[in-house]
């Protein structure tokens, strides 16, 4: 990402940003409530335009590739819909149908640690457990770069460990993590390198530590 900008109307909610991610880090996005975070892993998700600036992701423009380039990214988002109905593996093997070349289903689904909850209906499980299930959906396509916004807001502790342990599995895996969150020791512990915005500008850099 090179010169960033996303103006809404009058609101510049990106100004000017730079940004560089290896393939297999696990890299975090740090800054408060309206920092520009969403907007930014937006538009490298290929859901927003931008008003200037230079972004690549996986070598092409995310705002004019193909389905091919799509197919290497895995998303999950602040909230997902997906069927109440269907069973979590129903559901896993849902999407695992839209990619050319998707991850064994019962395997996404004991990375995620949905393992017992296999045959079980998304309506009868718990706000964590669901979040898990966004997870595994994402993974269904087996993406090369996947793209985690606030994936722990709103759990509590033990979830956000368990949180924590997939991000790990798929580091392990060779996936490349772009992750957002608000929390610092979300950061610290996850990423291998952390960008702080405010405002929209990049105010720090750096590993962690
Ligand atoms: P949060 O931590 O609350 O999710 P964020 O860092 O993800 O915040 P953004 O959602 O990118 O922040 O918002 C950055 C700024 O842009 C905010 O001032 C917000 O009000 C504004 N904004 C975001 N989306 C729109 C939109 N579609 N139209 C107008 N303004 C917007």
């Amino acid at each position: 990402v090179e010169g960033l900008r996303k103006a809404y109307g009058d609101i510049e909610a990106v100004r000017g940003i730079d940004l560089h991610v290896e393939r297999g880090e696990v890299f975090g996005l740090l800054g408060p409530n309206g920092a520009g975070k969403t907007t930014t892993v937006e538009i490298l998700e290929g859901y927003r335009d931008r008003s200037d600036g230079e972004v690549r992701v996986l070598g092409a423009d995310p705002a004019s590739s193909g389905t091919g380039q799509k197919a290497r990214i895995g998303i999950v988002l602040q909230s997902t819909g997906v069927d109440p109905f269907l069973t979590v593996r129903e559901t896993v093997a849902q999407y695992a149908g839209y990619y050319p070349s998707p991850r064994d289903i019962d395997e996404v689904i004991d990375l995620v640690g949905l393992g017992e909850k296999r045959t079980a209906r998304v309506n009868k499980l718990s706000g964590g457990q669901q979040r898990r299930l966004d997870v595994a959906v994402a993974l269904a396509g087996d993406p090369d770069l996947l793209f985690l916004d606030e994936p722990t807001t709103g759990f509590d502790p033990n979830a956000r460990r368990n949180a924590w342990e997939i991000v790990k599995n798929l580091a392990a895996l060779g996936k490349t993590v772009f992750l957002t969150t608000h929390f610092m020791d979300e950061a610290q512990y996850l990423a291998d390198r952390v960008v702080v915005i405010a405002d929209g500008t990049i105010v720090a850099e750096g590993t962690p530590d």
